[in-house]
């Protein structure tokens, strides 16, 4: 079937049109916590009652081997993080998708050999 072929090569140029820059993509993911200063007095980290100081922002990224490292992370910069770990998302998201257009394909051109 030559219109199959057809349309599984225009749902992948639909999905390569949908990648994200990919000089912006960062991986892992943003953590909030709140720390504490352990300065005596201090309302915020009083004991029960305090929450501590924050949020701190930190980027988790996971090496293998049981390994984390975990990069703090300036308010100022959360949202640029943010934007950039979607991207991250996004393209492996559509890699898959575009690897299964592929597989498809594959299917198609031995069918028709
Ligand atoms: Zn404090």
């Amino acid at each position: 079937m030559k219109d199959k072929n057809a349309q599984l090569v225009a749902a992948r140029e639909k999905l390569v049109q949908q990648m994200p820059d990919p000089s912006t993509i960062l991986p892992g993911s943003l953590l909030s916590r709140m720390v504490r200063c352990n300065k005596p007095g201090c309302r915020f980290c009083a004991k029960g009652t305090g929450e501590g100081h924050g949020p701190i922002w930190i980027l988790s990224v996971s090496l293998g081997n049981r390994q984390v490292r975990q990069v703090p992370i300036p308010g100022e910069m959360k949202k640029e993080v943010e934007t950039s770990l979607r991207a991250f998302a996004q393209m492996q998201k559509l890699l898959k998708q575009i690897a299964g257009v592929n597989l498809d394909l594959l299917k198609e051109r031995k069918r028709r050999q």
